[in-house]
């Protein structure tokens, strides 16, 4: 038998979080998020999480396991600890209803870097229309590319704990993937990434990367945003006014 341990939080009576124990009766092969399923049908109807596609494709279902970022659907009854496992939603989120984090803060973040492909019609194009670019183009940006917008490095960060307009590991990693991709023309539209708010607000704790379920690695690329925004700004130091 499994223990569960599960952050509970309902608006309409809670006046703060509490923990509740729930024992399932599950195969060792049964996710987390099979686990919550057996819950909500069989104990406690009251009780609400997200998941969607149960593959670690969606990104809906991040939680923390004993204080650890993890998606529910990758964790498994046969890897829980003996004892009871903490469930609870993502940290540094508000919480709308029990493992249910607001997600506007994210998307609001994302809004901001224009995570999307901004060309430019001088560009060349294929015979269809496409925008031409060599495999080693893309290589230069398809890691960020992978980002599923699961927010557990939100969760991870330290800065996003303390400072609310900083944006974050997955807008600054989704800012890098459009900057890299040679089509794209956006640069000066995305001005808040080299700012207190952006880049420089990272102080390079790395957990981002480390609780990343799909290999992205926010933290080298909020670094080399850095080494892109200290480049740009070399040349105006050879600027010359008109008395010198
Ligand atoms: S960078 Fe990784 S951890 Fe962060 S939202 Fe994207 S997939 Fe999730």
């Amino acid at each position: 038998m499994t223990v569960l341990e599960i952050q509970r939080y309902l608006p309409e009576s809670d006046q703060a979080p509490r923990w509740q124990r729930y024992e399932v009766e599950g195969e060792p092969a049964w996710s987390l998020i099979d686990a919550l399923g057996y819950i909500k049908d069989h104990v406690d109807p009251t009780l609400a999480w997200r998941a969607s596609c149960r593959m670690g494709m969606c990104g809906s279902c991040g939680v923390l396991v004993d204080g650890v970022p993890r998606l529910g659907c990758e964790v498994f009854l046969r890897d829980l600890p003996d004892r009871p496992a903490r469930i609870a939603p993502l940290a540094h989120l508000p919480v709308e209803r029990d493992l249910m984090v607001d997600t506007e803060g994210y998307l609001r973040r994302l809004r901001a870097v224009e995570p999307w492909l901004q060309p430019s019609d001088a560009d060349p194009v294929g015979p269809v229309g496409e925008r031409l670019q060599t495999p080693a183009q893309q290589a230069k940006y398809l890691e960020t590319a992978q980002c599923i917008g699961c927010m557990l490095c939100y969760a991870a960060c330290p800065q996003v704990a303390v400072n609310e307009p900083f944006l974050g590991p997955a807008a600054l990693a989704a800012a890098h993937r459009y900057l890299s991709d040679s089509r794209d023309h956006g640069h000066a539209r995305r001005g808040s990434v080299q700012g207190l708010q952006g880049v420089w607000g990272c102080t390079l704790v790395g957990t981002c990367s480390e609780a990343c379920p799909k290999g992205v690695d926010p933290a080298a690329a909020i670094q080399r945003e850095k080494v892109r925004g200290a480049l740009s700004f070399v040349p105006s130091l050879f600027v010359r006014g008109e008395d010198d």
